[in-house]
């Protein structure tokens, strides 16, 4: 009996597993849009409620995977990190110039903005003339002669992904460990990386709120890279609390750039050398994590780093004199602090409505077609554990339009939570390997 896509969404709506014949069926009518928006987005909504087993789970990324281009570098190891998503992630930004600076070559494929979390393709176009649009000769021929490049999804990469992306994003079906397993690593098996480290982000901030959560959709990720060769790790972060001290797409590029001038936040730091000296070790680096650490702090200080952001930025088309004088970026026009009501130290920050503020001041995206304000964002002034006196700047929403604003008053006073307590939090959680 030939197959129909209503049949598809009731068979998960009913919790029954889809086979391989189901899967390319969808997969293939996504492709040649013989299926409408809609019943995508049913299907999605039922996979997200109901969940996918280990075998649909690898034959959904395979098929997605198998949609479109598949790069192939004549240069080997390629290796990669790639985010779950997070609050003022911008640790692309700083260590793929670093890991790059250290001899490994640099291969990256990013995404946009997802749901209330960010995308480094986004945060790149901020940088103006930066394409984001590479051509895979282009991209093979950047990561060869400099070791380095980022792009977006337009190759012809997992095009399935990218359609699914972009509504998953507008129908309240981006949290789901299938499908940010699948999208993620569909990526991953399509764009010619031999090593993949995964930064599986857990916390108020995350798509995952639970550690177990994180450690299943780590699980998930790893063993889809393992079994189709690809040395795959992860580590699971803490995402309690924003990234460093910028949320938005300029600001974040800002504070990637002077972090490899020097000027950090601690934990954005340790993790940003967890990640990239795993980098460094799973590509055949000769020493330990330590030393691999060691040698990222020496690019870092002599600005071979910083350098090798300079040196993607002018092959990509960027002007480059934003880099050497971040004053160039235009301010937006205004600014809102958000002021502490009690005095005490920060307990709690829910950093998921920090992505939501963004979205609504123009950062992120409602509708997919929606157009980004790269200028706005949110400066976050008071981490964790900080002691704060009645009457400081917790944060500060940098804004264009004051429509926006008005929208959003009522969420502001809600966001941080003081108290008496004190508390630190670990950046990093857990690390997972293959289990065989
Ligand atoms: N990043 C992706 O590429 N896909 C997701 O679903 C989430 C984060």
């Amino acid at each position: 009996m030939a197959l129909n896509i209503i049949d598809i969404i009731s068979k998960k709506r009913d919790k029954k597993e889809l086979n391989m014949d189901e899967i390319s069926f969808f997969i293939d009518s996504v492709i040649d849009n013989s299926i409408e928006d809609y019943q995508i987005s049913a299907l999605l909504m039922a996979i997200y409620i109901n969940g996918m087993t280990e075998i649909e789970m690898a034959n959904l990324t395979k098929k997605m995977a198998d949609s479109g281009e598949k790069i192939q570098f004549d240069f080997h190891p390629i290796v990669d990190k790639h985010s779950s998503g997070g609050i003022g992630d911008k640790v692309s930004l700083i260590i793929s110039p670093m890991v790059s600076s250290c001899g490994l070559k640099i291969a990256k494929l990013s995404g946009r903005a997802l749901g209330y979390s960010g995308g480094t393709i986004d945060k790149l176009e901020s940088i103006p003339g930066f394409r984001t649009d590479l051509s895979s000769e282009e991209f093979k021929e950047n990561v060869k002669k400099i070791g380095l490049a980022i792009t977006g999804q337009t190759m012809n990469i997992a095009p399935a992904d990218k359609k699914l992306y972009a509504l998953r994003d507008v129908t309240g079906t981006v949290d789901s460990i299938p499908l940010i397993a699948s999208s993620i690593m569909s990526k991953k098996l399509a764009d010619g990386s031999d090593k993949i480290v995964l930064d599986v982000k857990c916390g108020s901030g995350a798509f995952m709120k639970r550690l177990e959560d994180a450690e299943k959709l780590a699980r998930a990720m790893i063993s889809i890279g393992e079994n189709n060769g690809k040395e795959t790790i992860a580590v699971i972060s803490n995402m309690d609390e924003p990234l460093g001290y910028s949320v938005g797409n300029q600001l974040e590029v800002i504070e990637a750039i002077n972090f490899l001038n020097g000027n950090y936040d601690k934990k954005l730091y340790d993790l940003c050398m967890e990640l990239a000296s795993e980098m460094l070790v799973l590509s055949g680096f000769k020493g330990s994590l330590e030393e691999g650490k060691r040698l990222l702090k020496e690019n870092l200080d002599n600005k071979k780093a910083l350098e090798k952001f300079r040196e993607m930025v002018i092959y990509q088309g960027g002007d480059v004199t934003y880099i050497d004088n971040l004053d160039k970026f235009k301010d937006s026009k205004y600014s809102f602090n958000v002021l502490a009501n009690d005095s005490g130290f920060v307990e709690k920050i829910n950093s998921e409505d920090i992505g939501r503020i963004l979205v609504l001041i123009g950062g992120g995206r409602i509708k997919k077609e929606d157009k980004i304000d790269p200028q706005v964002g949110i400066i976050v002034n008071k981490k964790i554990g900080d002691r704060v006196n009645k009457g400081d700047i917790l944060y500060i929403i940098k804004y264009n339009d004051k429509k926006k604003l008005d929208n959003i008053k009522g969420m502001l006073d809600g966001i941080y939570k003081i108290s008496d307590k004190y508390r630190t939090s670990n950046i990093i959680l857990r690390k997972l390997r293959y289990e065989r």
